[in-house]
C-alpha cells in the first residue's frame, strides 16, 4: 500500500513510497535519487553502485526483533576513508514506525529517532563524557564523521553522495546505545536511542533481491593470489589475511591493503578450529600477533579471534609470560571512571592502573571484522585487580574497554580438543602479572576497532603489515546518517 507514487523523473518508472517518512526513493530501474515534495517527485542525481560489504540483510527482507515485526525499507553505505560499512532503514509494527539497523563488531544496533533531546555541541563532547539523552545517562564511545557513498531503496531523507555526516555515538548500562547525528556539522542535530543486541534475538526471512556479487558463498577469492579462502564468520568480517599468499585484503572493496611475508610459526589455534566454552560454540577465525617497545626492547604476544554467531566475538590471548587469558568486552557506561586516571571502579571491584603503552598488529591471518588503518596511533591502559586486567584502548576518535582474565592452557586445549601438551602450553616463563616483563600488553588486544599503532607503519613498510583500525567498520553509528 503506497503513502505516495508517481514516475521518476530521470526513467519515467513507477515510483512508490510504502511509509509515510520516507522521503526519498533510489529508482531501482536508473538509481536516481527521487525525493518527494509539496512540488512532486524530484532527481537529485544517480547514487554509485554498492559496494559489496558483508550483506547480512538486504532492502526487501522481513523479520522480527526480539517479536518485533520489520520490513527492511532502504540502505545507505557509507566510509570513512578504511572501506564502505551499511545502514538499514527499517519499518517496525507494519509501518507504525521506523528505525535504523546496523551491524558491527559482531553486534547488532538498533535506534529510532527520538525528538526533543536536546545534546551539546559536537565540539564540546569528548570520549567518555557522560550525556543525558532521553532520561537515561549514556557515555562518549565514538566521535567520527563518514562519508554517504551510496544508497538504495526507501529513505527517510536524501543522501546525498559525497556528503560528510558526522556522529558521536554513546552506551548506556544495559545494552542501551545512541547516535547523535550532527549532520553536516553545522550545527542541526538529530537524537536516534536504541540498544546492542546479539544475532540470536533476531529472525530474517531473506525476501529481498541479493545483487549477484553480493551472495553470499562459503569462499571469497583472494584477490592476490586467486586463491579460494573459507568464509570462517559467514560474511561478516571486514579484513581477510591470506592462509596462501598472506596478502591482507579489504573484503567489501577487494583491494589488497598490505602484503605480509609467511607466519613464522603455526598458530597453536588453528584457524577454523571450532570450541566449546561454557556451552557456546566458537570458530577460530584469525590468528594475529602484536607487538610492543618498551624501553627500546621489542615485546610481542599472539592473539586469537574467536567468532559465535549468538554472541559475536572473543578473544584469546597467548603471552609468552603470562599464559593465556580470555578476553571480552566490557560497555563503557558500566564503568565509574571517577577515579581515572588512578583507577577505575567496575562490578564492584576496584582496578588500579598499572601501565600503559601503545602496540601494533605485527602479522594478521584470517579473518577480522575491524578495518585495517595504516598509521593510526591507539595508546592502551591497563588496570589490574589480582590477575585480572581491564584494559582501555583510545585513539581520539574511539574509546573501548575489555576484561581479560587468565585462561588455563588445558582448559582452552580441552575447549577446542587440542593436546594438552601441545605447543599452546609452552610459555618463556613464569611471570605473574605486576612481576615485571612485558609492560601493558598484557590484556590490549586488538578488540575491534583500533590498534593500530604507530608502529605499523612500520612494519608495514618492513613488509609485514599490521591491521587493526578503524572502528569496526566505522562502528556503529547507526542513526539517521
Ligand atoms: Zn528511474
Ligand atoms: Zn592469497
Amino acid at each position: 500500500m503506497a503513502v505516495a507514487q508517481g514516475q521518476c523523473p530521470s526513467c519515467g518508472a513507477p515510483i512508490e513510497f510504502g511509509l509515510g517518512s520516507s522521503i526519498a526513493k533510489v529508482c531501482p530501474y536508473c538509481q536516481a535519487t527521487v525525493v518527494r515534495s509539496d512540488r512532486g517527485l524530484e532527481n537529485l542525481g544517480k547514487v554509485a553502485d554498492m559496494a559489496d560489504t558483508p550483506c547480512l540483510i538486504a532492502v526487501g527482507d522481513r523479520g522480527t526483533l526480539a517479536t518485533r515485526p520489520f520490513e527492511v525499507l532502504g540502505r545507505v553505505q557509507l566510509d570513512h576513508g578504511a572501506g564502505p560499512w551499511d545502514e538499514f532503514y527499517v519499518a517496525f509494527d507494519y509501518g507504525q514506525a521506523w528505525g535504523w539497523l546496523a551491524f558491527a563488531q559482531g553486534q547488532w544496533y538498533v535506534t529510532q529517532q527520538v525528538p526533543g533531546v536536546s545534546v551539546p555541541p559536537r565540539s564540546m563532547l569528548q570520549l567518555e563524557q557522560d550525556v543525558p539523552l532521553g532520561g537515561q545517562m549514556f557515555r562518549v564511545a565514538e566521535i567520527k564523521e563518514g562519508t554517504i557513498r551510496s544508497a538504495e531503496g526507501e529513505l527517510p531523507e536524501a543522501f546525498p553522495v559525497g556528503f560528510e555526516r558526522h556522529y558521536v555515538d554513546l552506551y548506556a548500562q544495559g545494552n542501551g546505545f545512541a547516535t547523535i547525528d550532527y549532520g553536516d556539522g553545522r550545527g542541526a542535530y538529530t537524537v536516534f536511542i536504541g540498544y546492542v543486541f546479539g544475532e540470536s534475538q533476531m529472525q530474517v526471512q531473506q525476501l529481498g533481491e541479493r545483487h549477484a556479487r553480493e551472495v553470499q558463498t562459503d569462499y571469497m577469492q583472494c584477490p592476490n593470489c586467486g586463491g579460494n579462502v573459507p568464509k570462517l564468520a559467514g560474511g561478516r568480517a571486514e579484513r581477510m589475511g591470506c592462509p596462501y599468499c598472506h596478502a591482507v585484503t579489504d573484503i567489501a572493496s577487494r583491494q589488497i591493503v598490505a602484503q605480509q611475508e609467511a607466519a613464522m610459526k603455526q598458530p597453536d589455534i588453528p584457524i577454523g578450529a571450532v570450541g566449546n566454552f561454557e556451552g557456546v560454540q566458537y570458530t577460530c577465525i584469525a590468528y594475529l600477533r602484536r607487538g610492543t617497545y618498551y624501553d627500546n626492547e621489542h615485546f610481542s604476544w599472539e592473539e586469537y579471534l574467536l567468532w559465535s554467531q549468538g554472541i559475536g566475538f572473543r578473544w584469546l590471548l597467548k603471552d609468552p609470560e603470562k599464559g593465556w587469558q580470555w578476553i571480552t568486552p566490557v560497555n563503557i557506561a558500566d564503568l565509574d571512571i571517577t577515579q581515572l586516571p588512578n583507577g577505575v571502579i567496575w562490578g564492584g571491584r576496584y582496578f588500579r592502573n598499572r601501565d600503559w603503552g601503545s602496540a601494533g598488529v605485527e602479522y594478521v591471518l584470517g579473518e577480522v571484522y575491524w578495518k585495517c588503518e595504516i598509521g593510526e596511533v591507539t595508546r592502551a591502559d591497563d588496570f589490574v585487580d589480582g590477575n585480572d586486567v581491564l584494559s582501555r584502548e583510545m585513539t581520539d576518535t574511539e574509546v573501548q574497554w575489555s576484561y581479560c582474565q587468565p585462561i588455563a592452557w588445558p582448559v582452552v586445549a580441552q575447549g577446542f580438543g587440542l593436546p594438552a601438551d601441545g605447543p599452546g602450553a609452552q610459555f618463556q616463563g613464569g611471570g605473574g602479572y605486576g612481576g615485571g616483563g612485558a609492560p601493558a600488553s598484557g590484556c590490549s588486544k586488538a578488540l575491534g576497532w583500533l590498534f593500530i599503532i604507530g608502529f605499523l607503519l612500520f612494519f608495514c613498510v618492513a613488509g609485514t603489515c599490521g591491521g587493526a583500525g578503524g572502528g569496526g567498520g566505522g562502528g556503529v553509528f547507526v542513526g539517521g546518517k
